[in-house]
């Protein structure tokens, strides 16, 4: 039995069936044998051991830990995250961007963000604040599904990953979709709406394979309700560029909101720490702490 054993990434599931894909072979999979009894819930993402069982068959003997989870859709070992967001129409809600960035971390997800519509503003305007998301360490791309800037960098970037886009609608995300991967063919603007390509909670996510090696997943990837499960003190580690600065505060279980000698709060004034990104924090922290009080 060994002999035949493959490795493989689900990438559809539906009623009972598996979609395992390994190089460029795709096979309609079961559950098998101790997996079925126990019902174990096999995940699009997941990287199994299967063996053959007939023509372009299979049983599905193991599932592989976990590297990420995500909930909603349910989607395992998404590695990267494409926060994207549109330079113009509509304009970047840093609040939003700073949310999306916390729940990358907190899902031990690598965060890309991506502004799209770089044909419809003047970079010059937004470079002091892409800037201090460069600075704090995360990689930051500007393109345009339209005219094509920036497509081979994106591309570049999702190559042997798996993805998810994540960011509000009508920023771009199919089209850019589209724009690395032609052959996907989904359908953008206004009819997505309206076929309820934005009611993607209720869906299952598929993962999509890319012609160059990697995935990306179907459906926008987070979901607001994680936060359910963060708790406030865990907050301030999901804020990279806070998380050095602890050490200076008097307090080490610091928040970094009503305490005295706060080195974070210093930073602010002292212009090393962005202004909004300290603003998202504390409303981020306020959410969280309200989420909790309702909970005892
Ligand atoms: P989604 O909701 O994030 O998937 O956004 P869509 O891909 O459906 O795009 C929303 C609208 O923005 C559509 O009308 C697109 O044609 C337009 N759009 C997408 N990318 C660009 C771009 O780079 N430049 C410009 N000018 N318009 C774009
Ligand atoms: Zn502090």
């Amino acid at each position: 039995m060994e002999k035949n054993r493959l490795t493989g990434v689900v990438i559809r599931a539906t009623s009972g069936f598996y979609y395992v894909q390994t190089g460029a072979r795709l096979l309609s999979c079961k559950l098998r044998g101790r997996l079925k009894q126990i019902r174990y819930s096999v995940c699009v993402g997941d990287h199994v051991h299967y063996s053959l069982a007939g023509e372009g068959e299979g049983n599905i003997e193991e599932v592989l830990p976990r590297e990420s989870f995500l909930q909603r859709p349910e989607v395992a070992n998404v590695n990267q995250a494409i926060l994207t967001f549109a330079a113009s129409q509509p304009q970047i809600n840093f609040g939003l961007l700073d949310r999306f960035l916390v729940l990358a971390e907190y899902s031990e997800i690598s965060p890309v963000i991506c502004i799209n519509k770089i044909d419809m503003a003047d970079p010059e305007e937004l470079r002091p604040f892409l800037a201090v998301y460069e600075k704090i360490g995360y990689p930051v791309l500007q393109v345009s599904a339209k005219t094509g800037t920036g497509i081979q960098e994106l591309q570049k970037l999702l190559y042997e990953k798996v993805s998810v886009f994540a960011g509000p609608s009508g920023v771009g995300k199919s089209s850019l979709l589209n724009a690395v991967e032609p052959g996907l063919q989904l359908v953008t603007g206004e009819l997505s709406q309206k076929i309820g390509r934005g009611k993607h909670t209720t869906r299952c996510a598929e993962l999509l394979p890319l012609a160059g090696g990697g995935f990306v997943v179907d459906t926008p990837g987070f979901s607001l309700t994680e936060f359910v499960e963060m708790a406030p003190d865990e907050l301030r580690f999901q804020y990279r560029e806070f998380r050095d600065k602890l050490a200076g505060c008097h307090f080490s279980s610091c928040l970094h909101h009503r305490e005295p000698q706060c080195a974070v709060k210093q930073a602010v004034q002292t212009g090393d720490i962005a202004p909004w990104r300290y603003d998202s924090y504390i409303e981020l922290l306020r959410e969280i702490q309200q989420t909790q009080q309702r909970r005892f």
